[in-house]
């Protein structure tokens, strides 16, 4: 049951490999995450599947259909992405409606919406508030908000944890685990932190050199470093 299927995927910069060719599948619900040392090809990957770069080769597809050339707002995906900030001068309220008012979504449902998710990620009360107002955990809890509610068939997150301090990191995994569990949402992240990747994660892409060289459930890799 795969929403996203890489079939294929290589990306060059000119005459450097960025990644692949790598070819895994997504399957519905299930949080997977792109994993290996700076440089091994992960953020390529996650662009690939954002629509933000275009493959060298090979092809993305979407529940069945090929997505390579669909733009990025087309393609039904949340992103949170390690420096995509929030609007600084706009509330809380008004970051996580953007994207329903962008599809012009009834301003009845927009503020259930809002105010729904906004309880999911456990901050209800504050969108009166600027992001200045906020910690860093709970502006990166809004980001995921702003991301999720646009009710996306899959989520992209690329390193989100990376600009917070190391206690309030380890309180996030579990955190954003349980969002992700709660919501059902098909999730690809990415990150460098082996310890993170095998508390999260239903299954690994450990990659290498803009390879995979193993993928599976967390309990099931071997000959780590
Ligand atoms: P990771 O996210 O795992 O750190 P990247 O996907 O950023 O890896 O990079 C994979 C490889 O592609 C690296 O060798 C990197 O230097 C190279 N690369 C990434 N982006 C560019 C770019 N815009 N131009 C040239 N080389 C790039
Ligand atoms: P990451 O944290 O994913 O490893 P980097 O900090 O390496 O990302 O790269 C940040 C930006 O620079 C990305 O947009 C990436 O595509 C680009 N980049 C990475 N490596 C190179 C490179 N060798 N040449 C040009 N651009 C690069």
């Amino acid at each position: 049951n795969a929403v996203l299927q890489l079939k294929n995927i290589t990306k060059k910069y000119g005459n450097t490999l960025g990644v692949g060719p790598v070819e895994f599948d997504v399957e519905k619900g299930e949080f997977l995450t792109l994993l290996g040392p700076s440089g091994c090809g992960k953020t390529t990957t996650l662009h690939i599947i954002a629509g933000l770069l275009f493959p060298t080769e090979g092809t993305v597809l979407m529940e069945g259909r090929d997505i390579t050339k669909v733009d990025p707002p087309y393609r039904d995906m949340g992103l949170v992405f390690q420096n995509y900030a929030l609007f600084p001068h706009k509330t809380i309220y008004d970051n996580v409606a953007f994207g329903l008012r962008m599809r012009k979504v009834p301003k009845a449902e927009i503020r259930e919406r809002v105010m729904r998710v906004l309880d999911v990620v456990g901050l209800p009360g504050v969108e009166e508030r600027l992001p200045s107002q906020l910690s860093g955990g709970q502006r990166q809890r809004v980001a995921l908000a702003r991301a999720v509610v646009i009710e996306p068939t899959v989520l992209l997150l690329d390193e989100p944890l990376s600009n917070l301090d190391a206690v309030l990191r380890k309180r996030m995994r579990l955190e954003l685990r349980d969002i992700q569990q709660k919501l059902g949402i098909t999730t690809i992240f990415v990150t460098h932190d082996q310890d993170e990747a095998f508390e999260m994660s239903d299954r690994v892409v450990l990659m290498n050199r803009g390879r995979i060289e193993q993928l599976g459930p967390p309990e099931e890799m071997y000959d780590l470093p």
